[in-house]
């Protein structure tokens, strides 16, 4: 029998999915993925892949790509096959007359953490520079915008310090709301891993459901939902009390701590387990194993920062390491993991409405001087930019009048779903620029743009570690998908011939090397200094972690380990916030507090793993989970169809009986977009409730009543 013919080649790049950022080696035959490995030689895998990366081959079925431009040239009219110069010149003259006749915030973009780097740079510049508006906000608004203020307040600069290795290397890790095991797998085997080889490592993690990342704790906290800042002044409370905090630290390295102090003298062990659910001696386990561990590191993801407490939380929980001096050293610091392969990268080019390229502020008079004289134009604009929320309320109110969204389906994932839905209806001129027809949002799309897809694009990414890879292209885009900072770059050059008639083109690229060669110069003598940084030395050296500034010869692993902060003072900086519970609670009408999640096996919005018949092994369907009590006091049995209600919609769904989940509680996965009835899915219960200073939105908190579904 003949030997099977091996691929003719291998390209390294990585995978699409989430912020652990793994290594991928691509098999094809340079016209067809055929298959995937992992890249034994990239630091965040060492050649493992889990579930989903391990079948990204297997999701390039072209049945669900956008293969053509099409336009519609009127509402309620069929989309119908267009050209790319046609397409781009239409929108060009849409975007231009709205901007004539109601000004640059009548327009707006809504891009996307799955983005690579090139592509949030071309989008920041025409929004910014070229359309004169801060309407640019990404969905990396529902994902980490909570961690960006955390660190930027308490530390100042949005640069996680720590590194793979230290998760490895600590001794007392807090997992706080992540389900790493599911949502960042890889890492969880790494940690799994490194507590086999180390069994006393401990382990403590925080959620309020009792997730596969509990298999590997020595504690779990099964709080109440939003309660954790109570949580976390609980524990510095026993770790003042005790004396398990590094006086010397504090006094040398930081600001703030005796407001703190004073703050958290309120948080007793009683008060706090009452507050948070638990039992006092958990929290008193908690304290100690923190404050008498020699390295202490903590992670965490959505369930602190989707909420409206999302800044407080992230605050809260890098107090505990300022007070043991547990930060800038092996083993040691505030981790948190990104959700999206490279909401890293947009954080750093700017694809924030708030921001601007190198963790610049768009509300800063010198940033915008400094950015306006490098990208040759006379100034950016001054006006709030609109966050996402903020913005598709806007496109509902008819502000906005044309919308440009880039590889993100708000459609599904912003919460109060219908309202986003009415939202799209509305809006005058929807343009969509994706890989993937079937997303909810593209049913909206006045214009669709067909994108380039995972192994169809170069560009590069950051993990969440702040390693950058160099993303490589290994098969061409099938039959006129074009890579999304060619597509955004195609149309700003037709946008400037309107807007900027006889002046020299802000968008000569013609590669993404190009990009990033232009990029990397504004993160010039900034806290994530990458200037030093190019494809030549991704390519030679492996990926890199920034600050990697001129000169340098390698990556930097930890941050802060001279003990200065990029404050004003050089100190971190304590925040003294109190516990305040989420507005909207169990009532009786609502007696169920709804907390959604990801699956193992599932990637948002499903429109890359829902083309994968074997990613539906693990679980077929969204179905709800309840304590077997609530299923009890409600006479409902497993398998049986429920409505599942709360202010803002309802949705029919099989309900299955979960001890995991505490009583008063349930669990729906966010994956469902549109399965349910009326084409609506998971989102619909959500609040679009968001943090003061954040504005990410409360996903992982909703009240919601369950009953039995009386079908006709
Ligand atoms: Fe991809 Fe994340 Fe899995 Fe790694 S852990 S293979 S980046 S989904």
């Amino acid at each position: 029998q003949a030997a099977a013919t091996p691929p003719s080649q291998l390209t390294a790049s990585t995978c699409c999915y989430c912020g652990v950022g793994c290594g991928v080696l691509i098999e094809h035959d340079g016209e067809k993925i055929l298959g995937v490995q992992g890249d034994p030689s990239h630091p965040a895998n060492h050649g493992k892949l889990c579930s989903k990366g391990s079948t990204l081959h297997l999701t390039g079925d072209l049945d669900a790509r956008a293969l053509y431009p099409e336009l519609r040239l009127g509402k309620g009219l069929a989309r119908s096959r267009s050209d790319w110069d046609n397409a781009l010149d239409h929108a060009a003259a849409v975007f231009t007359e709205t901007i004539r006749e109601h000004g640059p915030d009548s327009v707006a973009f809504y891009i996307s953490g799955q983005l690579l780097t090139e592509d949030y740079y071309a989008f920041n510049k025409l929004a910014r520079a070229l359309v004169g508006t801060n309407n640019i906000d990404s969905n990396s608004r529902l994902c980490m915008s909570s961690a960006v203020v955390g660190y930027k307040r308490s530390l100042g600069a949005d640069a996680p310090p720590c590194s793979y290795e230290d998760i490895e290397q600590s001794d007392c890790l807090l997992i706080a709301g992540s389900n790493m095991a599911y949502a960042h797998p890889i890492l969880f085997r790494r940690l799994e891993a490194a507590k086999a080889a180390r069994p006393d490592m401990q382990i403590i993690v925080v959620d309020p459901r009792r997730t596969d990342t509990c298999e590997l704790a020595d504690l779990h906290l099964a709080i109440l939902p939003g309660t954790d800042v109570a949580l976390f002044h609980g524990i510095l409370h026993l770790l003042l009390w005790e004396g398990w905090v590094d006086r010397a630290y504090i006094d040398a390295h930081t600001e703030g701590f005796d407001a703190l102090k004073t703050l958290v003298r309120d948080y007793s062990p009683a008060a706090v387990a009452e507050i948070c659910g638990i039992e006092q001696n958990d929290l008193l386990r908690a304290a100690e194993l923190i404050g008498k561990a020699p390295s202490f590191l903590s992670l965490w993801c959505m369930g602190l920062n989707q909420s409206t407490a999302g800044s407080a939380k992230n605050s809260a929980l890098i107090n505990l390491h300022l007070a043991t001096g547990q930060i800038g050293r092996v083993g040691a610091g505030p981790f948190s993991l990104t959700g999206q392969p490279n909401a890293m990268g947009g954080r750093e080019t700017g694809s924030l409405s708030n921001l601007l390229p190198g963790h610049r502020e768009a509300g800063n008079a010198e940033h915008r001087a400094e950015v306006a004289r490098y990208w040759g134009v006379d100034s950016l604009p001054e006006s709030t930019g609109l966050t996402a929320i903020e913005l598709f309320e806007a496109v509902r109110a008819g502000k906005i009048k044309a919308l440009w969204i880039a590889c993100t389906n708000p459609a599904q994932s912003l919460p109060d779903q219908q309202k986003v839905h009415e939202a799209l209806a509305a809006c005058p001129f929807v343009v969509v620029q994706e890989a993937f027809f079937t997303t909810e949002t593209c049913h909206y799309a006045d214009l669709l743009l067909p994108a380039a897809s995972w192994g169809e694009k170069e560009g590069s990414v950051t993990n969440s570690e702040r390693r950058i890879t160099h993303v490589r292209r290994a098969v061409p885009a099938p039959a006129e998908a074009r890579p999304d900072w060619a597509i955004t770059c195609d149309f700003a050059r037709r946008l400037e011939q309107q807007l900027r008639p006889g002046l020299p083109s802000l968008f000569d690229f013609d590669s993404a090397q190009a990009l990033f060669e232009e990029y990397k110069h504004l993160t010039r003598d900034r806290d994530l200094d990458l200037s030093g940084l190019s494809y030549a030395i991704l390519d030679n050296q492996g990926p890199q972690q920034w600050p990697f500034p001129a000169g340098a010869q390698h990556g930097t692993a930890r941050l802060y380990e001279n003990g200065r902060f990029p404050t004003a003072s050089g100190r971190a900086q304590f925040l003294a916030e109190p516990y305040r519970a989420a507005k909207e609670q169990r009532d009786a009408r609502y007696p169920l507090l709804l907390n959604t999640g990801r699956l193992r096996d599932q990637w948002h919005g499903m429109s890359r793993t829902g083309t994968a018949a074997r990613l539906f092994g693990h679980a077929e369907e969204a179905v709800l989970s309840l304590h077997p009590d609530e299923l009890r006091n409600r006479r409902l049995e497993a398998g049986e169809l429920i409505v599942l209600r709360s202010r803002r919609g309802g949705l029919i769904l099989p309900v299955q009986a979960d001890d995991s989940v505490r009583p008063g509680q349930a669990y729906l996965p966010m994956h469902w977009g549109n399965r349910f009835l009326k084409g609506l899915g998971t989102n619909v219960l959500t609040q679009p409730a968001f943090d003061p200073l954040s504005k990410q939105p409360e996903l992982k908190l909703s009240s919601v009543e369950v009953a039995k579904a009386e079908l006709p």
